[in-house]
């Protein structure tokens, strides 16, 4: 049977999560859902889906957020990674497993043996160095990152820091690491970003620092061999891939199994990370390529990024709580390109609302079930259902925004089937031809709700349940 697996980033517990969050993670539980459907309408497509998500916990930036608050990091961390999940379970994201990468047990073996292949391929060194620390980076910076004397986007002036450091030599793997993106043996969508990291790899990559020392206060998975040594952010968060799947463990079944991912869903932000620096540590320890990066841009708010202090930063869960998580993940399915930048602001997201849903769906399926109800003496035996091939063709090219205009034309037409047929009056005129219009609309629902369970699984459901029982449903979307 064919696998698919398929990961969000693990997320920094310092801060809530918020809307790019919430469009990663919907994403990609908009893919899974359909990965794990298909089998259903065409039993030899049928695939074992695995979807991952989780948390970036060995981060410094914990103790000061745990200390602002007057809590143990452990508790903090307990407390942030509880609202993770609220979130998630709100927003119904199905994942499969949340990785923690404070978790000894599950993610320190695999991380270490992973650096241990590394080792064993002659890619860690150990120098002295010398450089430019910001601490809300977490990241040396370079003279030319700075404004100022000053992070731009942090504000302070970086701390001169001199420390001995284990490196990856990343810079052998620059022309492999091309040649893989370039052949589209790595896929990276859109072309636009493929694009760009293949000119960053062209100039040749630089060596990256792959530990910190413990007396610097890091916190972390300690690198095999050397007690005064962590890894580093990238080396130790990317291996949450693989030991979320056991690698490294007693029980590899998993990673047998679903290793490599077909697809690691990320913001633009950390692209060069996941197609510059993972492909080259698999390389370097000899194990398999994933197969595609999905890299979506910014949801921006007024043209401008969301930021405190613009004041223009909104909540998912303001939106979830005002509108439901089905209204949420439609807007962010239909109006937020997978590949660009997008708008969303407080205006754009009420006049979605109701023309998608309230006026649209919402309205189309208590109307065609009202008849339904009304008319029919028992529930419609449905066709065969399918998902339409233009539906399939573009999730599978993790265009979701154009499967969901899939379903608003198709609410659309339906809406216009309805006014064209006025099965009310037939109905009256003539019944047994009325019956069939209305059992031929019931069924035009039903393809729709098809195409929705991936996209709003939960309003999927109540429709189904209605059609099944042939009866209105409750009112699933007010008018705001
Ligand atoms: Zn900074």
């Amino acid at each position: 049977m064919r696998t698919f697996y398929i990961t969000t980033p693990i997320f920094y517990p310092n801060a809530k999560l918020h809307l790019g969050h919430a469009y990663t993670t919907t994403v990609s539980d908009i893919l899974a859902r359909y990965h794990r459907l298909k089998g259903r309408y065409a039993p030899e497509e049928e695939e074992r889906v695995y979807f991952l998500t989780g948390s970036d916990e060995n981060t410094q930036k914990i103790l000061p957020a745990a200390k602002a608050v007057g809590q143990r990091p452990e508790d903090f961390l307990e407390g942030v990674v509880a609202n993770f999940k609220n979130l998630f379970s709100e927003l119904d994201i199905s994942y499969d497993q949340f990785i923690r990468t404070s978790d000894e047990k599950a993610h320190w073996p695999g991380a270490q043996l992973l650096w241990q292949k590394l080792q064993a391929s002659g890619d860690i060194y150990k120098k002295e160095y010398e450089g430019l620390y910001c601490v809300g980076h977490e990241a040396f910076l370079t003279p030319k990152d700075l404004v100022d004397g000053k992070c731009p986007e942090h504000g302070e002036v970086p701390k001169v820091v001199r420390e001995e450091n284990y490196f990856f030599r990343l810079s052998r793997y620059s022309e492999t690491v091309r040649a893989h993106i370039e052949s589209g043996e790595i896929a990276i969508f859109p072309e636009t970003r493929k694009h760009e990291i293949l000119s960053l790899l062209r100039e040749g990559l630089q060596d990256v620092s792959f530990s910190r020392p413990t007396s610097a206060g890091s916190i972390g998975v300690p690198v095999p061999g050397d007690k005064t040594q962590v890894m580093y952010v990238w080396c130790d968060a990317l291996a949450n891939y693989l030991t979320a799947l056991g690698f490294g463990q007693s029980d590899e079944e998993l990673y047998r199994q679903f290793w490599p991912a077909q697809v690691h869903v990320m913001g633009k932000d950390i692209l060069r990370f996941h197609a510059a620096i993972w492909p080259a540590m698999l390389l370097s320890a000899n194990l398999p390529l994933p197969k595609a990066l999905l890299v979506h841009g910014f949801i921006v708010s007024g043209g401008r990024k969301m930021s405190k202090s613009l004041g223009n930063v909104i909540d998912p869960e303001e939106l979830i709580t005002a509108y439901g998580a089905d209204a949420l993940r439609f807007y962010l399915a239909r109006h937020i390109s997978p590949f660009e930048d997008s708008e969303l602001t407080r205006e754009s997201f009420k006049d979605a609302y109701n023309a998608d849903l309230a006026n649209g769906l919402g309205n189309l399926a208590a109307r065609i079930l009202t008849l339904a109800e009304s008319h029919l003496p028992e529930p419609v035996a449905l066709p065969r259902l399918a998902f339409p091939r233009e539906f399939s063709e573009a999730l599978d090219r993790f265009e979701v925004n154009a499967a969901a205009e899939l379903i608003a034309t198709a609410v659309q037409k339906l809406d216009q089937k309805i006014t064209a047929t006025a099965p009310f009056k037939v109905v009256k005129e003539n019944p047994e031809k009325g019956r069939e219009c209305i059992s031929e609309l019931v069924a035009g629902l039903a393809a729709i709700v098809v195409m929705l369970e991936p996209v709003i699984p939960a309003t999927a459901r109540k429709i189904w349940v209605a059609i099944q029982e042939n009866k209105k449903p409750e009112t699933l979307f007010l008018r705001k």
